[in-house]
């Protein structure tokens, strides 16, 4: 088996002794791809999860057909065989199926090179990031069936290209998400953290402490994103802050979408931006009519124009908090960069305050934790970590915590005890729920030789 450089076809790099594990993956894969299906797969694609787990991530096993099927099977029985005509892919986005995430995928590769009708495939799907906490399990399923759709129709993208392809098609499941979760799924390198930034897209390296380890534990609280509002509502406060600093600093504000864009047009600095939310808004929560005042517009303009559909009932947005808390931790994560290079001697420390201070507004500017993400953060902290925050969406999943290197066993130790071993045994946490990590590579194509 060949490992195949995602995107350059003239770059195979790597066999079997760089991957043990992937590798033995992938062979398990093929046999129960065989036992599907009845042959063998032509290729298999792998994206990562978002902090970026070596280990932790989704593979499929794929097979071009003749007809104009797709069929999709799952290694975990929790997820149903589904089939399609590749003719006609329809996204529902009122029920967040599995199989959906694989479309969006499949349809924004499709679309990008305008094509109505594409040849049907076999696809096994074999993932491990666990799902709904904020590993970006989605946005891997996603970015895996863009490169398996594009490497069956044997075209070539950019890593750059591909990443805005999917963070553009995901939301086809009814998710605001920004591209954060896809880029990093495509752009990550081993053995860096990557700074992402947009417009254009692009990814810096960030070179962590070498004395630190930074470990993820899973609250156990699961929240899907698509199948609730939570996360929508909060890309809608962020759109309707941004829309009214704009108007508020006389830019034309109709076409800004994220606060990122007012800052650009200002040319200020974060600083400077959150001196100008406020003054700019208020920490009173603002009423649909009240934001209809202050743009000129009607609610039915809000609705209709500016609002996604499951957002259109909400009744009080809280711009201020939200626009506060994306200034200030935009400028944490410039901080984060520049402690990294210069390295002072309490470089851990630093970084540490830091992810505190950021899981601090994300509980109380941007109120996206949870009573168990801030008991695990303080458990964490209370055991040895220097910082700890929820990582991803919030409202449950994972926390990352900086760990001095020399602490980081009886930190899993203590850990472990404080928030997993209940005494009602209510909770039975899977063995992934607790690990350290390191920055690993993002996706590729494998193909069988
Ligand atoms: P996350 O924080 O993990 O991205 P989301 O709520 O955005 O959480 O997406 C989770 C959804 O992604 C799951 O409910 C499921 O539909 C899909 N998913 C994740 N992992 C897999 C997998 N291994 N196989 C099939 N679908 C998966
Ligand atoms: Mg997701």
């Amino acid at each position: 088996m060949k490992v195949r450089d995602s995107l350059g076809p003239e770059a195979f790099r790597g066999e079997k002794a760089d991957m043990p594990v992937l590798y033995d993956r992938l062979l398990k894969l093929k046999e129960m791809f065989n036992s599907k299906f009845g042959s063998i797969p032509k290729f298999y694609v792998r994206a990562p999860g978002r902090v970026n787990l070596i280990e932790q991530d989704l593979l499929i096993a794929v097979e071009p057909v003749e007809t104009y099927t797709l069929q999709l099977a799952n290694t975990n029985p929790l997820y149903p065989d589904f089939s399609t005509s590749a003719t006609n892919i329809q996204i529902d986005k009122t029920k967040p199926l599995w199989h959906n995430y694989f479309l969006c995928g499949l349809k924004g590769i499709q679309e990008h090179f305008g094509l109505s009708n594409l040849t049907g495939m076999n696809c096994l799907v074999d993932g491990n990031i666990p799902p709904r906490s904020g590993l970006s399990s989605s946005s891997a399923l996603v970015c895996c069936a863009g490169l398996v759709t594009l490497t069956v129709l044997g075209m070539n993208l950019t890593k750059v290209e591909l990443a805005e392809i999917c963070a553009k098609s995901e939301r086809y499941i009814g998710t605001e998400g920004g591209g954060m979760d896809q880029s990093i799924s495509f752009l990550a390198e081993e053995g860096t953290a990557k700074l992402i930034e947009f417009s254009p897209l692009r990814a810096t390296n960030v070179n962590l402490p070498s004395g630190a380890v930074f470990v993820i534990a899973n609250s156990c609280v699961e929240m899907n994103k698509a199948a609730t509002s939570h996360f929508n509502i909060r890309v809608m406060e962020c759109r309707l802050a941004a829309k009214l600093l704009a108007k508020y600093k006389s830019l034309q504000w109709d076409k800004v979408l994220q606060l990122e864009e007012v800052q650009a047009k200002l040319g200020i600095s974060l600083e400077e931006m959150l001196l100008v939310t406020e003054d700019a808004l208020h920490p009173e929560p603002y009423s649909p009519e009240e934001i209809c005042r202050c743009l000129g517009i009607t609610l039915e303009e809000l609705r209709t124009q500016i609002l996604s559909p499951n957002t259109y009932d909400v009744l009080i947005f809280k711009l201020y908090q939200r626009a506060k808390h994306v200034y200030s931790e935009a400028a944490r994560v410039l901080q984060f960069k520049k402690i990294c290079e210069e390295a002072p001697e309490n470089t851990v420390q630093l970084l540490g305050e830091l992810m505190n201070q950021s899981h601090m507004s994300c509980r109380d500017m941007y109120e996206c934790s949870c009573p168990e993400l801030d008991q695990l953060v303080d458990i964490c902290r209370k055991f040895g970590a220097e910082g700890s925050r929820l990582t991803g969406a919030g409202w449950g999943g994972c926390t990352v915590s900086i760990v001095p290197a020399d602490k980081l066993t009886s930190f899993l130790a203590n850990v472990h005890k404080a928030y997993y071993q209940r005494s009602d045994g209510s909770l039975a946490p899977e063995k992934q729920s607790l690990f350290a990590t390191k920055p690993g590579g993002g996706a590729l194509v494998f193909l069988e030789a």
